[in-house]
């Protein structure tokens, strides 16, 4: 699978804000967004920079592409997923990318960034209801239960995530039992739970084009 190979906190400069590609860099003064806070390049200081109505619906696409870590035709098949479902599209979109397996293992803490959790997701190290699930992309229901395989638990970086994860707080949509490496997925977050920073209908209009 082709990955976009950029430092990953040279990829927070390019969208001016913290992406969390790189977990235990990010959430400290370190990501290199807080030292340089324009773009990256010889062009990343320009003066007008003002992004055309397109290329402001683009780079929000991208920025989300990249906090989910996925490309641009999975990214594409889950946008019309959203544009099926019931409801607003741009918030069935984020509902279905925060269901993704990699993303519900990341918020429970298992694995200090989506690459690191989607790594222990693809090495059968997550269970969903008690079976093995080695699909990042597979979507997690309301009521399943997440847990870390048994020969996964004593991983030495999964047990710093979850600590670094519980000190920070699960969000309110997930019930965590950090000792056990187990949670729920009670519900979807509603949008007022995402970050305000995604402007997602901008994507929306970008795809109705
Ligand atoms: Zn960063």
């Amino acid at each position: 699978m082709a990955r976009n190979l950029d430092a990953k906190c040279r990829q927070c400069r390019r969208e001016g804000e913290k992406l969390f590609l790189k977990a235990e860099k990010c959430y400290t003064d370190k990501c290199a967004v807080e030292r340089r806070a324009y773009a990256p390049g010889q062009h990343g200081q320009k003066k007008n920079t003002r992004l055309s109505e397109y290329g402001g619906q683009l780079r929000e696409k991208q920025k989300l592409r990249r906090v989910y870590g996925i490309l641009e035709g999975q990214f594409r098949r889950t946008y019309q997923r959203a544009e099926q479902a019931r409801g607003i599209t741009g918030e069935a979109l984020l509902q279905f990318l925060e269901s993704r397996l990699d993303n519900v293992s990341y918020r429970m803490g298992f694995g200090g960034s989506r690459a690191e959790a989607r790594q222990t997701v693809r090495h059968n190290g997550i269970l969903v209801n008690g079976k093995r699930v080695n699909i990042p992309s597979y979507q997690v229901r309301p009521g399943d239960v997440i847990e870390v395989a048994e020969k996964a638990k004593n991983h030495l970086r999964l047990k710093s995530a979850i600590e670094a994860a519980e000190q920070r707080g699960f969000p309110e949509w997930i019930d965590v039992n950090a000792k056990e490496l187990k949670g729920t997925y009670k519900a979807m977050p509603q949008r007022s739970e995402l970050p305000a920073t995604i402007n997602e209908h901008l994507i929306v209009e970008l795809y109705s084009k």
